[in-house]
């Protein structure tokens, strides 16, 4: 049987339940050790990613979780999990070092697959645990916030685009100097912080486009906001402009620019050009 929204939605918020109040305490920031995402778990990491796992053993799903501290981890019996290829994609908190600082813009974000490739993802749900708000999507069902439908915006170049830009530390300045014709097309540049949220506002039209050049970015934390953006409407892409449709896995990390879809023509030929 497959898992219902409403049961994600559950999972979600007994993750706000468990840690709103510590966002931004020093108790959430402690540092743990290394997750298997490859950053430093910390504190409120951990208590969010134990809610998820307590919460599912709970409910005699049979699964694979593949989750940022944890990595992958059958929950219930191994065999019905593989047969039945559930496969939960989480991210306990997307913005942890938001959450710890108290800046309010973390999430958690849960993705819902049967199969193991990106396309098998058929839920997905994503809780700003700072507002409650929930984005949220079924394959070929639309994606909403709360209880309203989403859509991307249809603003184009001529109009004024926000975009979120991130960019490794690392040639920060050589990068933006490489990235400035396309900079100074948009009228506004944000550097939020959850890569799951900043997904669900191109989806819902707050940004144009959300260009995220790390290699570092792991797939727990855009496998949900891709479903939600697709089924708004919205494009994401590789670098060289291709579809991305990787392995379910823990191991999986790729940039991507992702936007609405005035912009794709745009994005594709400025972007993809520099850098190759
Ligand atoms: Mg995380």
């Amino acid at each position: 049987m497959e898992l219902s929204i409403e049961f994600l939605k559950k999972l979600a918020i007994n993750v706000y339940n468990a840690v709103h109040q510590l966002l931004g305490t020093r108790e959430a920031a402690i540092k743990s050790k290394r997750g298997a995402g490859g950053d430093m778990s910390m504190e409120i990491d951990l208590i969010a990613e134990n809610v998820i796992i307590s919460s599912l053993e709970n409910s005699k799903a049979n699964l694979l979780l593949i989750s940022e501290e944890l990595g992958e981890k059958y929950i219930g019996d191994i065999d019905k999990a593989k047969k039945n290829q559930n496969i939960l994609i989480v991210d306990p908190i997307d913005g942890s070092n938001n959450a710890a600082r108290g800046i309010p813009y973390c999430s958690v974000s849960i993705g819902y697959a049967v199969g193991n490739k990106i396309k098998d993802i058929k839920k997905a749900v994503i809780l700003n645990l700072n507002t409650k708000d929930i984005y949220w999507a079924k394959k070929g069902k639309g994606a909403f916030l709360n209880d309203s439908k989403i859509h991307i915006s249809d603003l184009d170049l001529s109009q004024n685009c926000y975009f979120e830009l991130n960019l490794p530390m690392k040639n920060l300045m050589e990068n933006l100097q490489k990235l400035s014709p396309i900079i100074r097309k948009f009228y506004r540049v944000r550097i939020l912080g959850s890569s799951a949220l900043t997904l669900c506002l191109v989806a819902s039209g707050r940004l144009e486009a959300f260009i995220n050049l790390r290699k570092s970015n792991r797939l727990v934390d855009v496998a949900a906001g891709m479903l939600i953006l697709n089924e708004a409407g919205g494009k994401i892409f590789t670098l060289d402009g291709k579809e991305i449709n990787k392995d379910l896995s823990i191991d999986v990390k790729f940039p991507f620019i992702a936007c609405n879809v005035k912009l794709e023509p745009f994005l594709k030929s400025e972007l993809i050009d520099k850098e190759s």
